[in-house]
C-alpha cells in the first residue's frame, strides 16, 4: 500500500485501510468495487495455489503469513483498519487465523460467506463430511465418478482407486494419481449447465464428488446432475469462526462503508511519509 493520508484522524478524509483474503469470486468482484472508491486502500491476498490467478482490481500480495502470528504482524505493518475474510468456504485454517489475528490486533473482521447450496427436488445427494467420507460414500463396486477437486486435493481419490474417475481442476495435476482409471481436464468456471450435462454423459459418469462451495459459478455440475439423476457425494463444508458475517459483495461495502479508520497514535516515519 502507499502511504497516503493515512494518519489523518479518524472522521476527516483518512482512507480506509483494507485486506481482502481472496481467492474467491467475492474477493474478486469486491476487489473491482473497492478499486472504484476513493474512499479505500486495499489490497488483496492470495495463498497462491492457483497458478496463473485472474488479475484483480487491487494491489496482490501472495503467499502465507506465517500463522496467526504473521497475520498479526501484518495487520500491524500495513496498518489495515478493516480486514475481509472472502476466501472460500473450505479454507477453514486460513478463516480460523484471520478470526484469531484479527481478535489480537483489534481489527474488525467481516467474514464474506456465500451461502450453501441446499438440496432441490430432484437431487439425489449424499452428504459426507470429507472427502476420505465422500469417498466411502460411492461403495465398494467400481463406478464412474466425475471429481471437480483442487488439484492439491485430488490425491485422496487413490484410496479408492475401484472407481473409474474423471477429475477437473484448474491447473494440470501434474504427478499422475496412481489410480488404474483415470481422465484429466483442466478448466476454470463458470460453467453452463448444458456443457456440464454433455460432459456427464459423454463420460458416462454416475457419481458426482462435490464440495459444499455454494454460488452460481460452479453450480452447474449439481444442476447437471440432477437433471440426468446422478446421484451426488456433497462434502459439507467446515466449521468455520463464529465472527460477522454477509452473504454477498453489496453487504460487505456497506460495512465497510460504515467503519473509521483505527486510532494510530503511533505512525512510523515511514508511514507519514517522511
Ligand atoms: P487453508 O487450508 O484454510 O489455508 C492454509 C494456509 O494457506 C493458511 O494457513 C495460510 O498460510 C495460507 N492461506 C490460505 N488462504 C490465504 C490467503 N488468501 N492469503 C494468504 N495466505 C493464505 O486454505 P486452502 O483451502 O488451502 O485455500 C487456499 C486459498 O485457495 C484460499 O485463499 C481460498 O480462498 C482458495 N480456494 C480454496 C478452495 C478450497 O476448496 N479449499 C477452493 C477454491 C479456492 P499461513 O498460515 O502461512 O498464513
Amino acid at each position: 500500500m502507499a502511504a497516503s493520508d493515512i494518519d489523518t484522524p479518524s472522521g476527516s478524509n483518512a482512507r480506509l485501510r483494507v485486506l481482502v483474503l481472496g481467492g474467491t469470486g467475492e474477493a474478486r468482484r469486491l476487489a473491482e468495487a473497492l478499486a472504484a472508491r476513493p474512499a479505500f486502500e486495499a489490497n488483496v491476498s492470495l495463498a497462491g495455489r492457483t497458478r496463473n490467478p485472474l488479475v484483480l482490481a487491487l494491489p496482490t500480495r501472495t503467499g502465507g503469513f506465517g500463522g496467526v502470528e504473521g497475520l498479526v504482524a501484518y495487520l500491524e505493518a500495513e496498518r489495515i483498519d478493516a480486514l475481509i475474510d472472502a476466501t472460500h468456504p473450505f479454507a477453514a485454517i486460513m478463516s480460523a487465523h484471520a478470526a484469531e489475528a484479527a481478535r489480537i490486533a483489534g481489527v474488525p473482521l467481516l467474514a464474506l460467506a456465500r451461502p450453501q447450496w441446499e438440496p432441490l427436488p430432484g437431487d439425489i445427494w449424499r452428504e459426507a463430511a470429507s472427502l476420505a467420507e465422500a469417498l466411502t460414500a460411492l461403495g465398494a463396486a467400481p463406478r464412474r465418478v466425475f471429481a471437480a477437486l483442487g488439484r492439491n486435493e485430488v490425491q485422496a481419490l487413490e484410496a479408492a482407486p475401484q472407481h473409474h474417475y474423471l477429475i477437473r481442476s484448474i491447473d494440470p495435476v501434474e504427478a499422475r494419481l496412481d489410480l488404474p482409471s483415470a481422465a484429466y481436464i483442466e478448466a476454470r468456471g463458470p460453467f453452463a449447465e448444458q456443457d456440464e450435462r454433455d460432459l456427464l454423459t459423454g463420460h458416462r459418469i454416475d457419481a458426482v464428488l462435490a464440495k459444499n462451495s455454494g454460488g452460481p459459478e460452479t453450480y452447474a455440475k449439481i444442476a447437471a446432475a440432477r437433471a440426468l439423476g446422478i446421484e451426488v457425494m456433497m462434502i459439507t463444508r467446515p466449521a468455520r469462526p463464529a465472527v460477522e458475517s454477509v452473504a454477498d459483495v453489496e453487504a460487505a461495502l456497506t460495512w465497510l462503508e460504515r467503519r473509521q479508520p483505527l486510532p494510530r497514535p503511533h505512525a512510523s516515519p515511514a508511514r507519514r511519509g517522511v
